[in-house]
């Protein structure tokens, strides 16, 4: 097919991709059980992953076929024992760099995310009680997860909080979420259970958008502000009136934001993702080792793009399980 783009990121439906998710690796040192399958994930050997310079290397094409942003993310990236020279080589790029993280090691950085120009971090938590946290990670880092978001917020880092919201685990905690936001200048996330091979999804443990809003506008009612989304936002903004923070909702189950999407996916093991929902995937890291020009299979990955949600056009596709199960678990994605 010819293509007719307005710039070499841009699809058949005309979206401009500007936003690249890095995973810089599937290891985690938290076990949440909706991104992990209990049994763990097979861990494979180094050479299979991109080293620093490669990384490097594959963002920069990037950055020359148009991206202006790159989140880093994982697994856990801060992990990684490069993890500082990543960023810093990143730095170099003319490119907005932000990073999500599970905050258990965010104090070792801080400098490192001042001097590489990281403002944005967004930080999974999932319960505001330590027993329920626990439980979800699987791990007993609570305390230490809790006091390194207050370190940053006194940084002045721009934090964004999320909670993966699941029936019977933590939907109750909503409205203590938005009143978490009542005196401090976060944004919490309440993002749709996602299916993913190995979670045992199904949407009778999941809350939708709907949902969500309704409980909270019993919560408040009257006081919910609807805010302005800029364009290629993932999430619909609220808050509450007279609260300091923000709160908001990823609705990718039950309302997909495909439309106006701009991100693609990097995989630890340097394949291009082109949807977070796409069970293909596009080998980089073999290319650029063999020595071949990536840019042409960047622009194809692209170009090839499907409208909506991976090819999972309706709803009931989630409930396919050989269409959703196809898809890697998010730990080896990079959410
Ligand atoms: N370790 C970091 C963290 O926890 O933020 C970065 C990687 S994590 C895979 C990125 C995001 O994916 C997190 O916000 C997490 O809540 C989200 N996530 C993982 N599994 C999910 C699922 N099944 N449904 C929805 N979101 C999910
Ligand atoms: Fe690790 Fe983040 Fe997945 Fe939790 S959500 S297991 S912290 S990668």
């Amino acid at each position: 097919m010819e293509h007719k783009a307005n710039t070499p990121l841009t699809d058949q439906f005309g979206r401009v991709h500007n936003y690249l998710r890095i995973s810089l690796t599937e290891r985690c040192n938290l076990r949440c059980t909706y991104c992990m399958p209990a049994e763990g994930i097979v861990l494979r050997p180094k050479a299979h992953f991109m080293k620093t310079d490669e990384v490097l290397s594959i963002a920069e094409t990037f950055v020359r076929l148009g991206v202006t942003k790159i989140r880093l993310t994982g697994g856990e990236p801060l992990v990684r024992n490069d993890a500082k020279a990543v960023m810093q080589g990143l730095s170099k790029l003319p490119v907005e760099l932000a990073i999500s993280s599970n905050g258990v090691l965010v104090d070792q950085f801080i400098d490192t995310f001042k001097t590489c120009g990281i403002q944005s971090i967004n930080i999974s938590l999932d319960s505001l009680q330590e027993n329920t946290f626990n439980d979800i990670t699987r791990r007993s880092d609570f305390q230490k997860i809790k006091s390194n978001i207050d370190l940053l917020i006194q940084e002045k880092f721009h934090v964004k909080l999320n909670a993966v919201i699941i029936k019977g685990v933590n939907d109750q905690e909503i409205i203590d979420f938005i009143n978490f936001t009542k005196h401090q200048n976060i944004h919490y996330r309440f993002i749709e259970f996602m299916p993913f091979n190995g979670n045992r999804w199904d949407w009778s443990k999941g809350l939708g958008y709907a949902e969500m809003l309704q409980t909270i506008e019993t919560a408040f009612p009257g006081q919910v502000i609807k805010l302005q989304d800029k364009k290629n936002d993932t999430s619909k903004a609220f808050q509450i009136k007279g609260y300091q923070g923000t709160f908001a909702i990823i609705s990718t189950v039950t309302n997909p934001f495909c439309d106006t999407c701009n991100r693609l996916r990097l995989t630890a093991d340097g394949k291009i993702k082109n949807c977070l929902f796409s069970s293909g995937e596009t080998d980089l890291l073999t290319a650029l080792r063999e020595g071949n020009n990536i840019e042409q299979i960047i622009r194809e990955s692209v170009w090839h793009k499907k409208s909506v949600r991976g090819g999972m056009t309706h709803f009931d596709d989630f409930s396919n399980t050989e269409l959703n199960q196809q898809n890697r678990n998010m730990i080896s994605i990079g959410g």
